[in-house]
C-alpha cells in the first residue's frame, strides 16, 4: 500500500465537565486526527496526548509539528504492507509513541478497509461484548464521591475505578469500601506519589481493592518493584509501560501484577500487539486504557479488549460520559450494563465528522497528495 499524502488536524473536544486526576485538570481534550491517503483509499487514526505533558512527556502541539515536520514527510512516498514495517520507518525517530500511534492506527485502518474487514477480527479478537468499567475522577466532596459510585452501580457497572490525588490520604477510598464492601474497586494514582507516601499505600493496601494503578512517577520501575514486594494488593502499571522496551523490563522486575495498555501512549496497535504478547508469555494480566478521546481514539482500544488475556473491565466510554461533543461517527455506546461490543464495519469501524473537525480543528495542514481530503478542507467547510 502506497503512502499517497496526509492531513493532520490539532482538535480540541470540550467536556462535559471538567476532568481531574492526581496530576492534571482538563477541560477540554486535544488531540491529533491523521487521515492517510493511500493507493487504496483512506485511513484514520486519532491520538490523543492531551494539551499538555502532564500525563506523559508528549502534548498534542508537540505531536501536530512532529508528525507535520519529520514523521510524515518520511512516510510520504513509502510502500507498506504492515504495522511493522511503518514502525521500521520511523525507527530513527526516539520515543514520541503518541505521535507515531497517529500513523501506525491510520495504517492499520487503511489496511483493513482495503480488505473490508474490521480490525479486531484481523489480530484474531473474538466478536464477544467487552467488559468495560467506570470512572471518577476526583469530586470535592465524600457525599459527592458516594452519591456517583451509588449511581454506577445501580447502571450496573461491575468495578468502578477513582482517583487519589496527593494530600487527599485513603479516606474517600474507605468511604466507597465502607459502602461498598462487596463492589470491584480500585485506585489510580496517576504517577502522582513517591515512596515516602508509604503511610497511604499501606492504608489503601487494607481496603481489598483490585489493584492500585501507577502510584509512582511513569519512570519509577525499580521504585514499583520495590513497592510490589511491600504490597499484598496488585500493583497495575499504565503511564510507565510506554512501548514493548519498557514492558519487558517491568514484567523481568516484578513491577507489576497487571497492565494497563493505552495504545496511543505506546505508539499504535503494532507496539500494543507486542505488549500483549510479551504480557501473555510473562503470564501477567491486562486491561484496556484510554484517554477520553473520541470514538475514533477509544476504537483501537476496543479492537484489542477483544483478545484473550483481557482480564479486567476496560476503560472505554460511551461518547455521551465525558464528552459534550464526538467527532466520529457512529457514537460509541454500551451494547448492554458494563459491555461494549466491537464494530462489524471495516477498518476500527468509525469515521471523524468534516463538521466537527471543523468547529472543534485548532490547525491543520497537508503533506503530499490529498485530493480524498478535498471534502475536508476548511474552505469547503466553510458555513
Ligand atoms: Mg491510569
Amino acid at each position: 500500500m502506497r503512502i499517497k499524502g496526509l492531513r493532520l488536524w490539532r482538535v480540541a473536544l470540550p467536556l462535559r465537565e471538567r476532568w481531574r486526576t492526581g496530576a492534571s485538570e482538563e477541560t477540554e481534550i486535544e488531540s491529533v486526527v491523521v487521515g492517510l491517503q493511500t493507493d487504496t483509499g483512506v485511513g484514520w487514526g486519532e491520538t490523543a496526548p492531551h494539551r499538555a505533558p502532564l500525563y506523559s512527556p508528549e502534548w498534542a502541539r508537540g505531536v501536530f509539528h512532529l508528525l507535520a515536520e519529520e514523521l510524515g514527510p518520511r512516510l510520504l512516498g513509502a510502500d507498506l504492507a504492515t504495522g511493522e514495517e511503518l514502525q521500521e520507518c520511523l525507527r530513527p525517530y526516539k520515543g514520541n509513541r503518541f505521535a507515531k500511534a497517529g500513523l501506525d492506527l491510520a495504517l492499520w485502518d487503511a489496511l483493513a478497509r482495503a480488505d473490508g474487514q474490521p480490525v479486531w477480527r484481523r489480530i484474531g479478537g473474538r466478536p464477544d461484548p467487552v467488559a468495560v468499567g467506570a470512572d471518577l475522577g476526583v469530586v470535592d466532596s465524600e457525599r459527592e464521591l458516594l452519591a456517583a459510585v451509588e449511581r454506577f452501580v445501580e447502571e450496573g457497572f461491575e468495578r468502578v475505578k477513582l482517583k487519589v490525588r496527593p494530600g487527599w490520604g485513603a479516606g474517600p477510598v474507605r468511604a466507597v469500601r465502607r459502602a461498598f464492601p462487596e463492589l470491584v474497586l480500585h485506585a489510580d494514582g496517576n504517577s502522582s506519589f513517591t515512596l515516602r507516601d508509604m503511610r497511604l499505600f499501606r492504608e489503601l493496601d487494607e481496603l481489598g481493592l483490585a489493584m492500585i494503578e501507577q502510584p509512582l512517577q511513569h519512570d519509577d520501575l525499580l521504585g514499583h518493584a520495590r513497592l510490589q514486594q511491600i504490597l499484598q494488593t496488585p500493583i497495575c502499571l499504565d503511564e510507565s509501560i510506554n512501548g514493548p522496551e519498557r514492558a519487558r523490563h517491568a514484567l523481568e522486575l516484578g513491577a507489576c501484577r497487571w497492565v494497563n495498555i493505552k495504545v496511543a501512549r505506546v505508539g499504535g496497535l503494532t507496539p500494543a500487539l507486542e505488549v500483549h504478547r510479551l504480557c501473555r508469555e510473562a503470564g501477567v494480566p491486562m486491561w484496556m486504557g484510554s484517554m477520553l478521546e473520541s470514538a475514533l481514539g477509544q476504537a483501537p482500544s476496543l479492537a484489542m479488549a477483544t483478545l484473550p488475556g483481557m482480564d479486567y473491565p476496560s476503560d472505554l466510554f460511551p461518547s455521551s460520559r465525558f464528552l459534550a461533543a464526538e467527532l466520529a461517527e457512529p457514537e460509541l455506546a454500551l451494547s448492554a450494563p458494563s459491555r461494549m461490543l466491537p464494530p462489524e464495519g471495516p477498518g476500527f469501524g468509525f469515521l471523524p465528522r468534516p463538521g466537527p473537525l471543523l468547529a472543534y480543528g485548532r490547525e491543520t495542514v497537508a503533506l503530499g497528495e490529498v485530493d480524498a481530503f478535498a471534502a475536508w478542507s476548511p474552505e469547503s467547510l466553510q458555513p
